[in-house]
């Protein structure tokens, strides 16, 4: 019997894992004694392929999935672009060649994602940076108000088209305005000590919002 057990974050270290294995939910869906023997456990650390991998092809060597690092950048959709370089791949080998030359086909097929790699950064960079400052709650709420904000969340996060579109078709001047709002009033959020002065600016933008 074999277990695979992840865990993920920007500062993961064995410690996390230790701690996570001996959490009581954890230990009650974990084969008796699995805790206890956990100095016998292998213990790696991986980062996320985010780019291409350098030399992914060459002269009778080719690489598929998470080690070409041919990603989306935002929703990873690993395990489909595991299946269709392996089938790209094997198309190559069999209708062109193994050589380097045969190889570029199949890693110019893959444009599409590996071009849009710097908007999915964009998106993935934008998410982080909400989450961390909690502003996810009031782009939630513009989403509800805002039906292109809604797709392109939805778009986002189900990776059904590509960063670049999404960021293209969503943006206007209109929803920048409503997003600017958004931070102006989670920076003076931040400076509530300067309530005096943060109050009429933030009701000036409330009123003008209703
Ligand atoms: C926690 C987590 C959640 C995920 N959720 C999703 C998801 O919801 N949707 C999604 O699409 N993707 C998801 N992924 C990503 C997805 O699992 C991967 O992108 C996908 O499995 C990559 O497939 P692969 O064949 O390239 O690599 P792998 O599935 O990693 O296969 C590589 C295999 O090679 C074996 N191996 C390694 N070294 C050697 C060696 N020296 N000799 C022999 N064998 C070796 C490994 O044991 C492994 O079995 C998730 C990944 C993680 C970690």
């Amino acid at each position: 019997d074999h277990l695979d057990i992840n865990i993920a974050g920007s500062k993961i270290n064995w410690r996390w894992m230790d701690n996570f294995l001996l959490m009581p939910q954890v230990t009650r869906v974990l084969p008796s004694n699995f805790a206890m023997q956990r100095h016998e456990l292998f213990y790696s650390r991986w980062q996320f392929p985010t780019s291409p991998a350098k030399n992914l092809f060459g002269d009778r060597y080719v690489t598929v999935g998470d080690a070409a690092g041919i990603i989306r950048a935002f929703k990873g959709k690993g395990v489909n672009t595991a299946c269709t370089t392996g089938i790209r791949a094997a198309e190559v080998m069999m209708d062109v060649g193994i050589s380097k030359e045969a190889f570029k086909d199949y890693y110019d097929s893959f444009s599409d994602i590996t071009s849009d790699l710097p908007y999915g950064k964009i998106i993935r960079m934008l998410a982080g940076f909400s989450a961390r400052c909690g502003l996810f709650t009031p782009m939630l709420q513009l989403a509800k108000e805002d039906k292109k904000f809604r797709a392109a969340f939805f778009d986002s996060v189900a990776g059904s088209r590509m960063f670049k579109e999404i960021i293209f078709e969503t943006i206007s001047l209109q929803l920048s305005w409503k997003v600017v709002k958004i931070l102006i009033m989670w920076f003076f959020k931040q400076f509530s000590f300067m309530s005096w002065v943060i109050k009429p600016i933030s009701k000036a933008i409330t009123n003008k919002r209703t």
